[in-house]
């Protein structure tokens, strides 16, 4: 036990929860009192800095962590490095904890503080708290970043020692205090006028309780059946974790182990595999942009910088809006606006739409993932905009061409997922529900629907489309796909 009473301040980032926190465990090991700090930092953030959801959800992620913290979280705004270095020398403290980030922004300029501070003599312990693997463990024999997700996620990491076992929530911790933290309301998370995160709130339970209930949930009634049914789009079997990993609410180690004592007992051992492949993706997509930091910006593959992208304005205000006319699309579409979520099924469907329907580039649904998604995240976001759009790593061929009508046939079979988004086409019968324009003028006038009044029709043909795709597609490469 330390015999010293300056505060080791624990810098939370994105570890919002007190379970399985390795830089608060260390800390409180210490029996040094702990000043829990959350900085908001747009600054060196920049150009990513958080989305409307993702500041909605951290409002309310913070305002969960400082009750778990009797109230003690200090919360400031501004440069880190101005803000953490200030909170140092003001509290003398003696060290400072964090849980490390991946981002480049966050890892360019957590380099900077950690030396800055080192030559103030405070000392800088940095711990794991976000991944099973950290990208300098998972490497080639020759030392390169893996580009396929299957060797990566096979040799790279199945191979390696398992992911280290959850953390407790720490005992008997002693807590420091600050009396320049801001409220929270100072931090203007929350949007002012419209108030568009209304309709958001009954979605979610925001914090560590709110996701261990989450997790919970998906354990009792959505692992069994996992592989299959996590394609349908108005099904129960995803787990909805993403945000709660992305903050940090969760960890992956409490994920991975919590599905595999379920997955075990209940034999699902195929439905745990799939699900734990799932994890493996998330830590891909966290090396790739580790290892490549113009991720979320530049063609990973380079013969794309060729590529003709359309500019097209009412296209894409009519694919955010979800007005497309392809029904599948914009109940998507509509489930981003109302949830700040989308399954993963409808991300690759309206991602496909926009790059190769509509020959957008995909840096405009990325951006504008960013700014809707409580789940977005740069690595994530990044990496699997670039993989639909096909100039990724272990990417989707970009001649593969999503069919929003058949992939609506077959994930949404019986229309719950577009009926439920798109209610201005609930009475289309099954058979036109994906495929408005193919009804005859009696079954539209039974259902209730007019096309070009009461819903739109398709803003670009299908086959006319997708021959447009593949020709813009040839002239980047010269060697045209089958
Ligand atoms: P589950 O199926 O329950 O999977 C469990 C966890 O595994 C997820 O929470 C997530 O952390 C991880 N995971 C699953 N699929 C992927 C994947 N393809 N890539 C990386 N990790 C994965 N995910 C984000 O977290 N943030 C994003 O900003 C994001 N943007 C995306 C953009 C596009 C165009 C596409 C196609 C996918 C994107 N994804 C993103 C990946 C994926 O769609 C979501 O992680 C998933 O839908 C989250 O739902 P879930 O938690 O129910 O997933």
């Amino acid at each position: 036990m330390s015999e010293t009473k300056t505060p080791i301040i624990v810098w939370f980032r994105q570890d919002l929860r007190l379970a399985d926190n390795p830089a608060l465990s260390a800390a409180a090991k210490t029996g040094a009192p702990i000043l829990p700090v959350y900085v908001l930092d747009d600054d060196n953030a920049a150009e990513w800095k958080m989305g409307g959801a993702s500041r909605w959800w951290l409002h309310y992620s913070l305002s969960a962590l400082n009750d778990s913290l009797d109230g003690k979280l200090v919360l400031l705004k501004g440069d880190a490095f101005v803000q953490i270095s200030a909170l140092a020398q003001d509290v003398k403290a003696q060290a400072i904890y964090w849980n490390r980030c991946y981002e480049p922004w966050r890892v360019r300029r957590d380099k900077i503080i950690k030396q800055t501070l080192k030559d103030m003599d405070v000392s800088i312990e940095s711990f794991n708290g976000s991944l099973l693997w950290e990208p300098w463990e998972v490497l080639k024999s020759d030392g390169t970043p893996y580009k396929v997700f299957t060797p990566f996620y096979r040799k790279g990491c199945l191979s390696k020692e398992p992911p280290r076992k959850p953390l407790p929530v720490p005992k008997n911790m002693a807590f420091a205090t600050y009396k320049n933290s801001l409220p929270l309301a100072k931090l203007g998370l929350l949007p002012t006028k419209p108030r568009w995160d209304k309709k958001m709130e009954q979605y979610w339970e925001i914090g560590e309780k709110g996701a261990a209930k989450a997790l919970s949930h998906f354990l009792d009634h959505g692992l069994d059946n996992y592989k299959e049914g996590r394609n349908i789009m108005a099904g129960d079997n995803l787990s909805r974790l993403s945000p709660r990993l992305h903050f940090g609410e969760l960890s992956p180690n409490q994920v991975w182990y919590g599905s595999e004592e379920v997955g075990e007992k209940k034999k699902l051992q195929k439905d745990l595999d799939h699900f734990h492949s799932e994890l493996g993706w998330r830590e891909f997509c966290h090396g790739l942009l580790y290892y490549f930091p113009d991720l979320p910006k530049k063609n990973l593959q380079p013969r794309f910088d060729a590529f003709p992208w359309a500019k097209n304005a009412k296209h894409l205000a009519a694919w955010q809006a979800g007005q497309t006319g392809y029904p599948v699309v914009d109940a998507a579409m509509r489930e981003l606006w109302e949830t700040g979520f989308m399954h993963n099924r409808a991300r690759m469907v309206v991602g496909s739409f926009l790059v190769k329907h509509l020959r957008l580039h995909w840096r405009e649904g990325e951006e504008w993932f960013w700014d809707c998604l409580v789940d977005a995240d740069l690595p994530n976001n990044a990496a699997n905009w670039q993989w639909i759009a096909g100039c990724g790593a272990d990417a989707a061929p970009y001649f593969r061409i999503f069919n929003p009508v058949t992939q609506g046939q077959k994930f949404d079979a019986d229309g719950a997922y577009v009926r439920r988004y798109v209610p201005e086409l609930k009475n289309m019968p099954d058979k036109y529900l994906h495929n408005p324009w193919d009804a005859p003028a009696e079954v539209l006038k039974q259902a209730g629907v007019e096309l070009g009044k009461t819903y739109p029709r398709p803003i670009v043909d299908h086959a006319e489309a997708r021959e447009k795709a593949l020709e813009a597609f040839r002239e980047t490469k010269g060697d045209a796909p089958e």
